[in-house]
């Protein structure tokens, strides 16, 4: 799914100091700060035709064994942290909502077991609407799910086949409806610039989902990735100035507004684990090849899997992915000391249509959003 690209940051490795620590297996001495935690799921139905994720598909894996392994990795954690604060908890993938309700229920028990789960945590499971019921859901709420977060990705059906998705329009609006009456978080992920879009069609899908009453939704640009089916065909695809347009006229037309690159929502809506993220709190991943970003005894920690990697980083890298990750919201990044030091003020006070400062934070204007790559290569120092 497509929140995963948040987890990716976009910093050479070579910026990433310090040779690979020795894992500590002994209590921790003293109270490590509260860790957000994401788990991946890494099966699907059948792959997309655009997906570059970290997924394979594998319609009934191995379910026992795969809690057995996320179960281990919390027992991992749980030596070295302590028993932490956890304020969110997202299920990712991959398609999570093809587990069985037994599995999330394992691994939310164990997590409740040796972590103390903040009393309002915020429990996301993604959703792809082929694979989950509205007596699953039931259940999966019951267990303790609190948001949903539904890979819609059109209304169209031709534009859903033609994605490679195994739903139809109808079976991802039941599945919003199932959420909403059942009075849990609902969000919907919607991908716009296909070949076959235009700013008329966008506009369509946005106030198809005005009508539709989400609170959170997230639009996010197709990309070609060479090594996904769509990578092999050679598709005609908007240029940079019709997806330009088609982004500005999502911004008008959506009424909900964004809070994020990429994200949409009403005041209090927001997705918190993805908000804690980009503003720059500690998170754990667990399940093969998530990432986080851990801070333990004073020091930063980058994160992957379970022992995949996990290495010291500098409080100077963790700043400059502060900036990276904090300039992608309206809110913007906290000026922290650190911060001040990798950014380059003088540029950004002679750029003030592109970056503002209110207060402690820096942020992009609605006009810096639109070429934030090119901002960012010139904020940070
Ligand atoms: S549902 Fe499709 S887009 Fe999402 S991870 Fe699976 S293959 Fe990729």
């Amino acid at each position: 799914m497509l929140h995963i690209l948040y987890h990716i940051f976009l910093i050479s490795k070579s910026d990433l100091s310090l040779a690979p620590i020795k894992m500590i297996c002994t209590m921790p001495s003293m109270k490590n700060p509260a860790h957000n935690i994401y788990i991946h799921v890494p099966f699907c139905m059948s792959k997309c035709n655009y997906c570059a994720f970290f997924s394979r598909a594998c319609a009934n894996p191995d379910w026992g064994t795969y809690a057995q392994k996320i179960c281990d990795e919390i027992d991992t954690w749980y030596q070295k942290l302590g028993k932490i604060t956890v304020p969110t908890i997202f299920f990712g993938g991959g398609t999570p909502s093809l587990m069985p309700a037994n599995i999330f229920e394992t691994i939310i028990s164990k997590i409740y077991t040796l972590f103390d789960v903040a009393p309002d945590a915020e429990i996301t499971v993604e959703a792809n609407p082929k694979t989950i019921s509205a007596e699953k859901l039931r259940d999966f709420v019951q267990i303790g799910a609190n948001r949903l977060s539904i890979g819609v990705q059109s209304l169209d059906d031709e534009t859903l086949t033609f994605l490679g998705r195994q739903h139809s329009a109808r079976d991802a609006i039941e599945l919003i409806n199932a959420a909403q009456k059942m009075n849990i978080r609902t969000s919907a992920d919607f991908i716009y610039g296909t070949p076959m879009d235009t700013v008329y069609s966008v506009v369509q899908l946005c106030t198809q989902i005005n009508e539709l009453g989400i609170r959170h939704c997230s639009m996010y640009e197709l990309t070609i990735e060479p090594t996904t089916p769509f990578g092999k065909k050679n598709l005609q695809m908007p240029d940079n100035g019709a997806m330009a347009e088609m982004y500005d006229a999502i911004g008008k037309t959506l009424n909900l507004p964004r809070y994020e690159v990429s994200n949409y929502a009403t005041h209090g809506n927001e997705c918190k684990h993805n908000l804690n993220i980009w503003d720059g709190a500690p998170y754990i991943g667990l399940g093969q090849g998530a990432a986080g970003r851990v801070y333990m005894d004073n020091q930063w920690y980058e994160q992957m899997g379970n022992n995949e990697r996990f290495e010291k980083i500098s409080n100077n890298v963790r700043a400059i992915e502060n900036v990276i990750m904090g300039m992608r919201t309206m809110r913007g990044c906290q000026l922290t000391d650190d911060v001040k030091n990798v950014i380059d003020i003088d540029w950004v006070q002679n750029n003030h249509e592109l970056v503002k400062i209110i207060d402690d934070r820096i942020a992009p204007t609605d006009k810096g959003l639109m070429i934030l790559d090119n901002i960012l290569t010139n904020v940070v120092k």
